[in-house]
């Protein structure tokens, strides 16, 4: 018989049960108890889901983060958490840190924060120094464990392997995290053996650094620890997901675990070398179901592709997703007003456990026995693949007429400067902003009002212009040289124009946890993408016809817009990527026709795509930098375009960066002091840069003098004709009363600036 498990669950709750718990909790609206029984309820619940499998995950579950859990269970709470307070508090406490305002002391940093893999989600960063030692407080895990087998499942404790645990963190004082391992080992063979006296059999073992390039030491780490844990009674069974295992592909079969799990859908070519690597008496668990996306499988494609796997390994198969379903929504049956046929070609979490159960039956007892199930099946795959709301005659021949010319501006950028300088003559350190203002309450409401149908399409219309008069009216007294309409008709920067976007569709409950209490619902890219009319031009033209001053267009970037969505499976993603491009492209022709002649494209999270292994960077970079160069640089010199991206790491790709060839580049400094500046000294980026010179998260009002400190710094490294001074990122989650004197500062600092430069 084949075994069937599952690698993790959605945590937040088909209503996101977890997040109003905690959030409730965190105002002191409830008691911790009440919290823990949340908690308890939705772990018996997604138990339940998963009942029909052989082995249900136990630890995966998490009020915060897995990482952070880790490092509760480790014993390495950042050691400035209040050891007065109640565990879950001081967890809470290194999760989310603590102002002085509520501990009347000094404020409590939270941990670091970063995205996991190459994924949406945030973990908090393990802190390290040479100091640390580790000690095992299990207690939490066990009680799950036994929670679970009170309600008679067949739990598999899931544990996040010590050496991804200290990959993900980061030595403090620059020590080697490594040297670390002696000490971390001992926790982590004490915590299987008392799983082992609670009655545990298999374990489930993370080593997602297997996705990655690791150094010799690094692979050296996972022998020496595989070799440590072997002794404990235990079954464990090594899991790698997000890639495939490329280079550490013999390690992996080789270390000394009872069972390797491998992610399929990406590394589907490896599962042959991997079937013959592996020793005779291990396991091998295939990810076949994908735990990163909402598709349906195609069971019947699958079938024909593992009957032949299993007649050679038998019992040793074992079949999962292929990685955590923590990346997907919990329930699709909630969706009643998704269009028929679109929500007949998707799987949440839940359906995707059902394809792996009907994989099992079929594999277990032969095809005929779920043949009705099998048969719906391939009529959900036939029907995408051949609907007409997916395939678009129109889009296809217009993707076949891009020539490479679509991507390249007439002139290079010192022609297009002095075109661009005369037709707007910008002083020196010309001052804007990176587009949103303030989303207060009155315009949440409206937007609520109109979604509900409380308000007419004019009466909203109206409030919305009313709140561009208003943005316009303040930048125009404060100063400021480019100004921007300031985004209030946006809820959100993908979901803006993925509404009016056909080929994307948007789910009601489709939540997926970002980090700690915050989801993000990701659009549903599903078929060929087209514009149907012009989505922001009326809002820039009304705009621009209030002031003298040049009005920004403000557009979301294609790459961006793919990054942060759901995307269709059935094409390579390049190609998605392209058709939205295509689609900006025809937007910001639209702008530049009504005379916006200064256009902004949001790439912010371009950088988020890059693939895990390094040896996929330039792949990725070469046709992301070609579809936001073709959504870009169809307008004439004159035109200024301007990107912005929401963080400066960009060493490793500042070459790409730059051949975007965007006349103006905004990004995120202001945190790092501008020395993230540094990479400029060594490459000399060729157009504008505005710098951020303050940080948008942070409810501080800067100085003048810290903002013109940080603009000379940066002059040290680009010439200052090519500065700009703009704030971080845009500014909707602030407040007007921080605003204004915020950017006053800038203008005045910008102004400071100019008369020191001419004197
Ligand atoms: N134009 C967007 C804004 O100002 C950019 C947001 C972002 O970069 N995340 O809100
Ligand atoms: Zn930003």
């Amino acid at each position: 018989m084949i075994t069937t498990h599952n690698l993790g669950f959605p945590r937040i709750g088909k209503r996101r049960e977890l997040k109003f718990a905690l959030e409730k909790y965190w105002r002191g609206e409830s008691s911790l108890q009440e919290l823990e029984e949340t908690a308890t309820a939705l772990r018996q619940r997604h138990w339940q889901y998963q009942q029909k499998l052989d082995w249900l995950p136990v630890g995966d579950f998490s009020l915060y983060d897995h990482v952070l859990d880790t490092s509760l269970l480790v014993g390495n709470l950042p050691s400035r958490t209040d050891s007065r307070l109640a565990e879950t508090d001081q967890y809470f406490q290194a999760a989310r840190g603590q102002s002085s305002k509520q501990l009347q002391q000094t404020p409590i940093a939270a941990a670091e924060m970063t995205k996991w893999f190459d994924t949406n989600y945030h973990y908090l960063v393990p802190e390290f120094n040479a100091e640390t030692r580790f000690e095992l407080d299990a207690e939490r895990l066990l009680t799950q464990f036994r929670e679970a087998r009170a309600e008679g499942h067949q739990a598999k404790p899931v544990l996040l392997g010590p050496v991804s645990y200290l990959w993900l963190g980061k030595a403090k004082d620059n020590s080697n995290k490594l040297a670390l391992l002696d000490d971390l080992l001992p926790v982590y063979e004490q915590c299987l053996l008392s799983l082992a006296a609670e009655g545990a059999d298999w374990v489930q073992i993370d080593e997602p650094v297997l996705a990655t390039e690791l150094d010799q030491d690094w692979q050296h780490a996972l022998s020496q620890a595989y070799f440590a844990l072997n002794k404990t009674p235990l079954r464990l069974l090594l899991t790698s997901y997000f890639a495939p295992l490329g280079e550490n592909l013999h390690l992996a079969c080789e270390l000394p675990t009872a069972g390797l799990h491998i992610d399929t859908i990406n590394g589907r070519e490896e599962v042959i070398k991997v079937v013959d690597w592996l020793p005779a008496h291990k396991t091998l668990s295939l990810g076949v179901i994908n735990g990163r996306n909402i598709w349906k499988s195609d069971l019947n494609g699958l079938l024909d592709w593992l009957e032949p796997i299993y007649k050679r390994l038998g019992k040793r198969l074992w079949l999962a997703p292929s990685c955590s379903l923590l990346h997907v929504p919990v329930d699709l049956e909630q969706e009643t007003e998704l269009d028929s046929d679109i929500k007949n070609w998707l799987a949440f979490a839940v359906q995707k456990l059902d394809e792996l159960n009907l994989l099992a039956l079929a594999l277990n007892h032969g095809r005929d026995g779920v043949k009705a199930e099998l048969t719906a099946n391939a009529r959900a795959i036939q029907s995408r693949r051949d609907s007409a709301k997916v395939h678009k005659a129109a889009v296809q021949q217009r993707l076949q007429a891009v020539t490479s010319d679509w991507g390249q501006r007439h002139s290079p950028y010192p022609e297009r400067r002095r075109l661009q300088r005369s037709r707007y003559p910008l002083p020196l350190f010309p001052t804007t902003t990176i587009g949103s203002f303030p989303q207060t309450t009155t315009i949440r409401q409206s937007r609520l009002q109109y979604r509900r149908g409380d308000l007419d399409e004019a009466t909203y219309h109206r409030a919305m212009q009313q709140q561009i008069e208003y943005a316009i009216a303040e930048q125009e007294k404060v100063g400021l040289d480019v100004l921007v309409h300031g985004e209030a008709e946006r809820n959100d920067m993908v979901e803006y124009f993925g509404e009016q976007l056909d080929g994307y569709t948007f789910t009601r409950f489709g939540w997926v946890q970002s980090y700690g209490s915050r989801c993000v619902k990701p659009p549903v890219i599903f078929g060929d993408i087209e514009r149907p009319k012009a989505m922001t031009v009326d809002w820039i033209a009304y705009a621009q016809s209030l002031t003298d001053k040049p009005v920004k267009g403000m557009l979301t970037g294609p790459v961006t817009m793919l990054n942060w969505s759901f995307v269709r499976d059935d094409q390579p993603r390049e190609q998605t990527c392209l058709q939205l491009a295509l689609a900006i492209r025809d937007e910001v022709l639209d702008l530049e026709q009504q005379g916006v002649r200064i256009i902004q494209i949001d790439e912010a999270a371009l950088r988020e795509g890059l693939p895990l292994r390094r040896s996929g960077w330039k792949q990725y970079l070469d046709w992301a930098v070609n579809c936001f160069r073709i959504s870009a640089n169809g307008v004439q010199d004159e035109t200024q375009i301007h990107t912005h991206m929401c963080y400066s790491e960009f060493n490793d790709i500042i070459e790409s960066i730059a051949a975007m060839d965007a006349d103006v580049i905004t990004i995120e400094t202001s945190r790092s002091d501008m020395e993230l500046l540094d990479v400029f000294n060594a490459f000399d980026y060729p157009n504008e840069i505005g710098p951020g010179v303050y940080d948008i998260h942070s409810p501080n009002i800067p100085a003048v003098a810290q903002i013109r400190e940080l603009m000379e710094k940066a002059a040290e490294r680009i010439p200052p004709e090519r500065l700009w001074v703009n704030p971080d990122c845009g500014l909707k989650t602030r407040q007007w009363s921080e605003v204004k004197p915020a950017l006053e500062a800038m203008v005045q600092a910008a102004g400071a600036l100019r008369q020191n430069a001419a004197a």
